[in-house]
């Protein structure tokens, strides 16, 4: 499993809510932009999903 992030449902204009809950810090934002996911790092807790109201995150695979 793997987190994917489909930036064209972000609005990018607002900080991501997602990234201050991850709990192993595998996501980052750079401005306003929309937030990558490092699954090298990423548990697989599903919180980004729950956390973004836009539904920017998904489980691949
Ligand atoms: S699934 Fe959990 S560990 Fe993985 S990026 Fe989302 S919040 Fe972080």
């Amino acid at each position: 499993m793997a987190i994917n992030v489909d930036a064209s449902l972000c609005p990018q204009n607002h900080p991501c809510p997602s990234v201050n809950v991850c709990p192993v810090d595998a996501l980052s934002q750079s401005g306003y932009a929309a937030p990558t996911v490092d699954n090298d790092k990423c548990i697989d807790c599903g919180k980004c999903i729950r956390y973004c109201p836009m539904g920017v995150f998904g489980k691949n695979g």
